[in-house]
Parts: C-alpha cells; sequence; structure tokens
C-alpha cells in the first residue's frame, strides 16, 4: 500500500565485495512510496520494482520524472542495458512507473504473478488517467496564472505516461509462478541472474523475490521482501517464511508499529452496519479499490448470509474497484480456505442480490436520492479524489450517517482530518460542518507491523550477513533497525541518496 511522506532516495550500488555485483537503490529509500532498486552483477542489470511517488502533485510530478529518467538510463540498447524487471506485487507505488520505463524504449520482459499481471491491467491504466489529468490541471493553472498577469511559465507540462504507455507494460508482462525458477539474465553458470518467488501475503499475487547472482562461480542470494503482508488476512493465502539468503532488502512500513489483531473485526463492522442502519443513516465507506473494497465485500456478504446485519442497499461506486473485483473472483488459485469453502455456499463471494457495482456517473448520482439505511463504498481511499467527495459532500453533515475510514489515512488529506475529528472541512472548496459518525477499521491492514515483520524474517537470520531497510519513513525505519540490531545481532543499513554498497 502507498502513503506519502519523507524525501527521494538515489542510492547507487550494493556492490557485492568479491565479484562484480551492484546495484542501485533508485526509490523507496527512506519513504514509503516508489520502489525500484537496480541490480548488477557480471555486467547484467535487473531491476526490482518499478513503483511511482505517490504525494503532493508537483512534488510527485518531479521526483516520478526523476525516476523516469534514471530508467532512461537502463532502458536503451548498450552494453550496461537492462536485461530484465521483477515486479513483487501490482500497487502503484511499486509497479506504477513501468510505463516510464517502457516510454524510454524498455522493450524487454518483466516478470510477475498471473494475477499480478491481471491486476496491472486496470490498475496502470487508471494510473495513466491520473497522470494524463494532472498534467491537464497543471496546465490549465498555469493558463489561469499567465491570464492574471503572472510571468510565462515553461513549456506546457507533459503527463508521466499516457495509456498507450501503460498498453506497452501489457505486452512486456511475463508470468512467473511462485516458487519457479527463472534465469533473468545471462548464464546461472557462467555468470548472471536467476530469481524464484514466494508468497508475501499482502495482496492477490504479492511476492517476495529471491535472486541467485552468479559470478566466476560464486553465488550471492539476495531476499527482496516486497511487501510483507500479514496472517489470518481475508482472501489472500498467509506469507510464507523467508527463504534463506545471504542479503535481506525489506521494507519498513510499520516498522514502529503495531497492529489490532485482526479476529473482532467482522463483529465490530457488524456492530457498526446495525447502529447506523436503525437510525436511518447511510454509511460511506473510503476504500481503496484494490484489495480493501473486496475485503469488506466478502466480510459483508458473510455477514448478511448469517444474518447478522440487515440486508440494506449495498454500492460499490468505484468503476476500477469493479474492474479489479474480476480479476479477484478469477483468481481462485491465490485464495485461502476461508474464501474457498465460502464460495461453495454463497456461488460468488464478491457479489449478493442487493450489493450492486455502480457503472456509470449517473447511477453515482442517484444514490443521493436514496432516502433509505444504504451503504456505498467508494475510492479513494483517503478522500482525495473520485466519487467518494460527492458522498461526503451530500452525507457528511447528517449526524444519522456514518463515515468509516478502512485504512491508513496520510498527513493532510481528507481521510486524515476525518480521523483528527476537525469539526470543518473543505470539500470542493467548500466548508462543510462533520456532523456524521467517524469511525476506523485499521485491522485489515496489508502491512506487517514491527512483531509480524521481525517474525517473517527469522528463518532467515542464519543466513544473512546485512540488512537494507527500504520504503519506510525515518523513524519507522530506525525504530525497526534498532529492533533488528537488538534480537538477532544483525548490520542493518538504512540507505541514503548516492550510498554505495560492496556486498558478498
Ligand atoms: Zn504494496
Amino acid at each position: 500500500m502507498s502513503k506519502r511522506g519523507g524525501a527521494d532516495i538515489f542510492i547507487h550500488c550494493v556492490h557485492l565485495k568479491g565479484q562484480e555485483e551492484h546495484g542501485n537503490f533508485w526509490g523507496a529509500a527512506q519513504t514509503v512510496t516508489g520502489s525500484s532498486h537496480h541490480l548488477e552483477c557480471a555486467r547484467k542489470n535487473i531491476l526490482l520494482d518499478c513503483g511511482l511517488f505517490q504525494g503532493k502533485r508537483d512534488q510527485a510530478h518531479e521526483i516520478n520524472s526523476h525516476l523516469a529518467m534514471s530508467a532512461a538510463q537502463l532502458a536503451g540498447h548498450g552494453p550496461d542495458a537492462l536485461s530484465a524487471v521483477v515486479l513483487s506485487h501490482a500497487h502503484i507505488d511499486h509497479s506504477g512507473n513501468l510505463a516510464s520505463l517502457t516510454k524510454q524504449g524498455y522493450r524487454g520482459p518483466i516478470y510477475t504473478t498471473p494475477s499480478t499481471i491481471d491486476l496491472c491491467n486496470p490498475m496502470l491504466k487508471d494510473s495513466a488517467h491520473i497522470q494524463e489529468g494532472d498534467a491537464d490541471f497543471m496546465n490549465r493553472r498555469r493558463g489561469k496564472r499567465r491570464m492574471i498577469g503572472a510571468p510565462e511559465g515553461a513549456v506546457p507540462m507533459e503527463p508521466l505516461y499516457t495509456e498507450a504507455d501503460a498498453e506497452q507494460v501489457l505486452q512486456q508482462l511475463k508470468p512467473v509462478k511462485l516458487y519457479e525458477p527463472k534465469l533473468l539474465a545471462g548464464s546461472s553458470v557462467d555468470g548472471g541472474f536467476t530469481m524464484s518467488s514466494t508468497n508475501a501475503g499482502h495482496m492477490l499475487g504479492s511476492t517476495c523475490v529471491l535472486l541467485e547472482a552468479v559470478e566466476k562461480g560464486q553465488k550471492t542470494r539476495l531476499l527482496f521482501s516486497g511487501d510483507v503482508g500479514r496472517k489470518n488476512l481475508p482472501i489472500i493465502q498467509d506469507p510464507d517464511p523467508a527463504p534463506a539468503a545471504d542479503y535481506l532488502i525489506m521494507e519498513s512500513t510499520y516498522g514502529n508499529r503495531l497492529h489490532q489483531p485482526i479476529g473482532p473485526v467482522k463483529q465490530k463492522l457488524a456492530g457498526l452496519v446495525r447502529r447506523v442502519a436503525a437510525r436511518g443513516g447511510r454509511i460511506i465507506v473510503p476504500a481503496f479499490a484494490v484489495e480493501r473494497t473486496q475485503q469488506m465485500v466478502m466480510l459483508l456478504h458473510q455477514l448478511i448470509d448469517e444474518k447478522l446485519i440487515p440486508d440494506i442497499p449495498m454500492f460499490v461506486d468505484s468503476p476500477l474497484a469493479t474492474n479489479v473485483t474480476e480479476v479477484f473472483r478469477q483468481h481462485t488459485e491465490d485464495w485461502d480456505q476461508e474464501i474457498s469453502a465460502f464460495s461453495k455456499t454463497a456461488s460468488d463471494p464478491f457479489g449478493w442480490q442487493r450489493l450492486k457495482y455502480t457503472k456509470t456517473v449517473q447511477e453515482s448520482k442517484a444514490l443521493n436520492d436514496l432516502h433509505v439505511p444504504f451503504l456505498v463504498m467508494s475510492a479513494s481511499g483517503m478522500c482525495e479524489a473520485g466519487r467518494i467527495l460527492h458522498h461526503l459532500k451530500n452525507g457528511i453533515e447528517d449526524p444519522r450517517n456514518l463515515v468509516l475510514i478502512t485504512g491508513y489515512q496520510a498527513a493532510n488529506t481528507l481521510g486524515r482530518k476525518l480521523v483528527e475529528r476537525q469539526p470543518e472541512v473543505n470539500i470542493f472548496g467548500e466548508p462543510m460542518r462533520v456532523r456524521a459518525e467517524i469511525d476506523s477499521i485499521g485491522e485489515l491492514s496489508g502491512h506487517a507491523d514491527q512483531h509480524e515483520l521481525l517474525s517473517w524474517m527469522e528463518p532467515v537470520v542464519p543466513t544473512l550477513k546485512k540488512v537494507f531497510l527500504v520504503h519506510g519513513e525515518p523513524l519507522a525505519q530506525q525504530a525497526l533497525k534498532e529492533e533488528i540490531e537488538k534480537v538477532y545481532k544483525l548490520e542493518v543499513i538504512c540507505p541514503k541518496r548516492g550510498d554505495r554498497f560492496e556486498v558478498g
């Protein structure tokens, strides 16, 4: 998952000692978005993830353009050109800059799991629309400034990439099943990279990637955690134990946090729905289109079947969530036992009679005129854009309603302001009194917390020489670094921009 903050970090070279392997950490070092790591061995170059930095529009565009330029250096055909990309999972902060890579001319393979490929289709196209919309917005804003006499700005801003660039990525995605070894570049004997992956338990199709780098007969194993998930999350299978490796590149998003246990979340949800329905209110759920929406839908379906909540009308009002749900339906091989068993009693775990996936804007707007209790789930999950804003505008001043926050809310977002119980918020530039009840369900987080990260890495500790912490804000990284040093007595490095390492 993505959240904001921290600076972009560009780190040169994890250099494998005594050999010629090295790599660049391009992003997600001391920040939680924009995962992308470049490794080199025997003059073969590969990239682990190619994610987008997600943050404030101007800053994000600058950082992502920088990442795209880094990509361009490897996208061509010279001796140092990229041989392959490995994608750990479909979240945009890991996959969203792949289209910059193809825009810069990269035409090689991008290896990932079959379900990640199917998720990338709607997600990358959606990301391209956002890029095109952002460029349009910035250009219109510049135009308005010129009209009021501001100095001429730079040339019109181009979108980072377009839907055509995203389409090109889809042509280059190649399926590799979990645990299947795949030669990425060179030879597994004379020098090169081989990969295999294990289940990360973070989202549908998510993986941890084990790389074997060989040069002059010497083998070095490097484990990339991707994003580590949690046990007992709805729908997806639990994370596999970490496989043996010499070096670990690990995420640290929640390196300083501990989650609530997942167990009671269904009962909590049932209580909330019953209470709001009884007082005639509506339940407005800002939910991330991927994973969180599907989890919520399945839990609500189970609660209705178990007659623990009234069968009120429910709506998924997000075209992206609707497309993503179809991918969840198809990839039953990634389901856990609970949903597999549930699918035997409910023909479609993600659908029932009174659940409607709205398609058109008209259908979405029509919900404003519905005067019975109902539940609507819509994106964006942090209330920054999308149809959720209309539902909030129409419902936030009514004390019978509930706004149910379902995930992390970054600083300065509307979602964060609601969580902080600010009495007044701006929606579409208009001040609104927050009279609706605000509640949160944080238990469905897809990221391992500090204890879960320590426990995930425990099996690999005996063989580890060093740990690199990435994909986390400085405070989270520092806390996790101290714990790993204390508990496992390992050397831990939090890479910074420009750092250079030799490993091996
Ligand atoms: Zn993720």
